[in-house]
């Protein structure tokens, strides 16, 4: 009887001990994986395109982001080459100007794209109407006009905030108006965040200074419109207060980056990095 009892004890403590054990192993294995996932960074890079912007995203998740393609098609589809990207989750024309658009082509061209994020301001220019006409045409890909506040669920750590956009259709009476239409994105992870400006100036730096003032503080600015005059004012910088600050632009006749520019970055002591100096530029937030 003794034997018995004691050979039940065993019985079910040892299962028991087996259990508890793999629970202990199993919780151990999700902390883990938690750790690993909150671990993963958020890679910016700011692709040096000569004059011109294209900015990719490696979200913490696993998805992507490219910002504009530059003005030809040469360095994105090096840079997309070299990094091994074969899709693009999230493509963003921040305006239809070619320095920002001409790249975009050979994206729809050579991979699937998941969504376009596109203004409403209208182009007549052919190279303009191609990359909104492959964004249409390539099957599973969703054109989106986001409206300046809309949050985007592009990432389950990360914010991302539209800034600046034109949703509504508008007409244009000159280059301005095309960059004031610039989709201006706040991507935040962790406590820290990244300001995506496009080419936006005076008017659309008045309007989000307006409606965000409060909320438009990031760590890191890709400078506005190759470092020009009218994208980088006081109050701007002001409010966003960035300690990075990264300024895409190549050979030009405009006098970008302007010492205006470089003077309100400097006056406000902030890093400020160069793709023309110092080729394609990486940030990352752990
Ligand atoms: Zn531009």
């Amino acid at each position: 009887m003794v034997f018995h009892s004691l050979k039940g004890t065993q019985m079910t403590i040892i299962p028991r001990f087996k259990v508890s054990a793999l629970v202990v192993l199993f919780l151990g294995v999700l902390a883990a994986a938690r750790v690993a996932q909150a671990a993963q960074p958020l890679k910016a890079f700011f692709i040096s395109v000569g004059q011109g912007d294209s900015e990719f995203i490696e979200l913490p998740g696993g998805k992507n982001v490219l910002i504009d393609g530059g003005p030809k098609a040469d360095s994105v589809t090096s840079f997309l080459n070299d990094h091994g990207v074969k899709k693009i989750d999230y493509l963003v024309m921040t305006h239809p100007h070619s320095d920002h658009y001409m790249g975009l082509g050979w994206v729809f061209d050579h991979m699937p794209v998941g969504h376009f994020y596109d203004s409403k301001i209208e182009s007549s220019v052919a190279g303009a109407k191609s990359v909104r006409e492959k964004a249409r045409t390539q099957p599973g890909c969703e054109t989106v006009y986001p409206r300046p506040g809309d949050l985007l669920n592009w990432d389950d750590q990360t914010q991302v905030q539209v800034l600046n956009s034109c949703p509504d259709p508008k007409t244009a009476s000159g280059g301005v108006d095309y960059n004031n239409c610039s989709i201006v994105i706040r991507v935040s992870y962790h406590d820290s965040a990244i300001m995506f400006q496009g080419d936006a100036q005076n008017e659309a730096i008045a309007s989000m200074i307006s409606r965000f003032g409060g909320f438009l503080k990031a760590d890191v600015l890709k400078v506005g419109h190759h470092g020009s005059r009218n994208a980088t004012t006081e109050d701007w910088i002001a409010h966003v207060q960035p300690r990075e600050a990264y300024i895409e632009v190549g050979k030009n006749s405009y006098g970008h980056p302007t010492q205006e520019a470089l003077g309100i970055l400097k006056n406000a002591k902030v890093n400020v990095h160069r793709t023309d100096l110092e080729g394609t530029l990486e940030y990352d937030i752990q």
